[in-house]
């Protein structure tokens, strides 16, 4: 029988290109005080399926709405309780929003994880004897000069990780077709806060969205990764497009206008960049479960597939050489 904390918090394992080896990966997937807060502000981004009502967020909501602030304080100390005999080394949560937004960084926002959560966890993982790097996601405009360095403080020598969602570095790609709301300004701006404080930074890129061709998406990933390494970022994560239910995505797959890119467009991508910094090849399960996913023909799909899963684990783009298919 599954443990009531089985739902959010487990502990599986990780490559880490820092440390050239896999790493055991506590996650957990954290409620927030509210949705999204650029979903509230704006629909949201029209690939993510977060907030939707097919999300587990909508699952989860009954506690923040019972219990407010303490009940994501309980969550994190029992999901906790529930893996602390494993032993991680690595702690990511997904709070499916912005981990950083506390309500007090952006006027006029809804917090999402309170700042004496955000300060506990980073004193927690600071002295935790096995989690060596905590990783979390927020949009760029909730990282400020000054919630960074109170949080580098909390967690001192251990490693702060914060993901962004940059996604594309064509402006009318990221605000007309994804609608992200970030400017390269302030992402550039953003980056530099996290670097002058000693946090290591992480983008999200984009693998086509809608309105873009299949040639046209590879092209806009592979200068988007060029151009995050560019500006100091440590990570890149290929976020490679799948459908998930209630998103303007699934609108256009619906009425096949939109297919999800292929795996070798996917391995295109990884060619062209992995000599730049390390690029990571996100999965394709997510929250509320994609009803499509990228593949290639029924033959082939198999065998790409694990091929992607080799190279998850070793960042080593060799593990494509010789792959082919007459659907290439
Ligand atoms: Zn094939």
């Amino acid at each position: 029988m599954k443990k009531p904390w089985e739902t959010f918090s487990a502990v599986g394992e990780l490559y880490e290109p820092e440390l050239k080896r896999t790493v055991k990966e506590w996650v957990l997937l954290m409620q927030g005080l509210n949705k999204c807060d650029w979903y509230l502000k704006s629909g949201g981004c029209t690939m993510c399926g977060f907030n939707g009502p097919a999300s587990a967020k909508e699952e989860y909501a009954w506690l923040t709405k019972y219990f407010g602030r303490s009940a994501l304080d309980a969550m994190y100390w029992f999901g906790y309780f529930g893996i602390r005999h494993q032993r991680p080394e690595r702690l990511t949560i997904y709070n499916g929003g912005n981990f950083l937004n506390s309500g007090l960084e952006v006027p006029g926002s809804k917090p999402e994880i309170p700042f004496s959560l955000q300060t506990a966890i980073c004193r927690h993982v600071g002295r935790h004897p096995t989690i060596e790097k905590l990783f979390v996601e927020t949009k760029a405009s909730f990282i400020t000069e000054k919630n960074i360095p109170i949080l580098k403080e909390c967690i001192g020598r251990k490693t702060l990780q914060v993901g962004i969602g940059f996604e594309s570095v064509d402006d009318r790609v990221r605000d007309k077709l994804l609608k992200k709301g970030t400017t390269r300004f302030e992402f550039e701006k953003k980056v530099d806060i996290l670097k002058k404080n000693g946090v290591r930074s992480f983008a999200y890129v984009f693998l086509k969205p809608v309105g873009l061709s299949e040639r046209e998406a590879i092209d806009d990933a592979v200068n988007t990764i060029a151009y995050c390494f560019a500006k100091g970022i440590d990570e890149v994560s290929l976020s490679c497009a799948f459908i998930q239910e209630g998103t303007e995505m699934c609108e256009a797959y619906r009425i096949g206008a939109y297919k999800p890119p292929t795996l070798w467009s996917i391995i295109e991508v990884v060619k062209r960049t992995a000599s730049l910094g390390p690029v990571r090849v996100g999965t394709f399960e997510d929250e509320p479960p994609p009803i499509d996913v990228p593949k290639n023909c029924p033959e082939c799909t198999g065998t790409v597939n694990a091929a992607l899963d080799r190279y998850r684990c070793s960042f080593d783009p060799a593990v494509f050489d010789g792959l082919d298919c007459p659907c290439r």
